[in-house]
């Protein structure tokens, strides 16, 4: 599904250039469950970015599904993204001016999803996240929890065939937190790919392989199950 090719990524700046990713290469097969790890700064979220067509990358190649994602238009690339990825972002990225119906009712206007097939689809995430007593507030009428939980919620709604999520629970408590990796089995289970950047053992613990990054380059790999 996803092949990328000594991928390199780098930011300008007056006096130096800041090398973010240093040549990396990684496979990811459909049906996967992908961790990725590492400290603060190593690249992570530039790195998922990059996967979900959301930052472009300086040298490299990748792949998704056979595409060059590289030789895209603009906007051929957010269709793509459109068309097969659930992104949940480290910062939430909700729309403000939206209710919390509206969020999530977003991907599926985007997928065409008729009217009450989308209400239907939208009342059952909202019962499943335990968020129905939400749906008439707007983001920042919400807790940072509660604004994570939709953010997850948005991610999964349409259905995507692959889930990218920048540290999906860092917001929420344990029991949360365990109910959307429950949630991400299931997916997975289901054969949904699946890549996580977490910084708990136990997260990545639901995941089948996990890679570890530093200073923007992979530097362990291992088969979690
Ligand atoms: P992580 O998610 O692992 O914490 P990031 O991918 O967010 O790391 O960031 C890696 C490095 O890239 C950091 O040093 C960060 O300051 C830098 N960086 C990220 N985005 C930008 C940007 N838009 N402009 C300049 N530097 C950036
Ligand atoms: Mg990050």
């Amino acid at each position: 599904m996803i092949s990328l090719r000594d991928i390199k990524k780098c930011y300008t700046g007056k006096q130096v250039t800041n090398w973010v990713l240093r040549g990396v290469s990684l496979e990811v097969k459909e049906g996967d469950f992908l961790t990725v790890m590492g400290p603060s700064g190593s690249g992570k979220s530039t790195l998922l970015h990059i996967i979900g067509m959301l930052d472009e990358c300086s040298s490299g190649k990748y792949l998704f599904k056979g595409t060059d994602v590289m030789a895209l238009g603009e906007k051929q690339r957010a269709e793509l993204h459109r068309e097969h990825i659930g992104f949940v972002f480290q910062a939430y990225h909700l729309i403000d001016e939206l209710t919390v119906y509206e969020n999530l009712e977003t991907p599926l206007l985007y997928q065409k999803v008729k009217g009450a097939d989308r209400k239907s689809r939208v009342c059952d995430i909202l019962d499943r996240f335990n968020i129905v007593g939400k749906k008439d507030l707007f983001p920042s009428q919400l807790s940072g929890g509660q604004q994570q939980l939709v953010s997850v919620a948005r991610a999964v709604i349409a259905s995507p065939s692959l889930i990218l999520a920048d540290e999906p629970t860092g917001n929420l408590s344990s029991k949360e937190g365990e109910a959307i990796l429950r949630l991400f089995q299931e997916l997975n289970e289901n054969g949904t790919t699946i890549l996580q950047v977490t910084h708990s053992e136990r997260n990545a613990a639901y995941s089948k392989r996990t890679i570890e990054l530093l200073d923007g380059t992979i530097i362990a790999e291992q088969v979690t199950a």
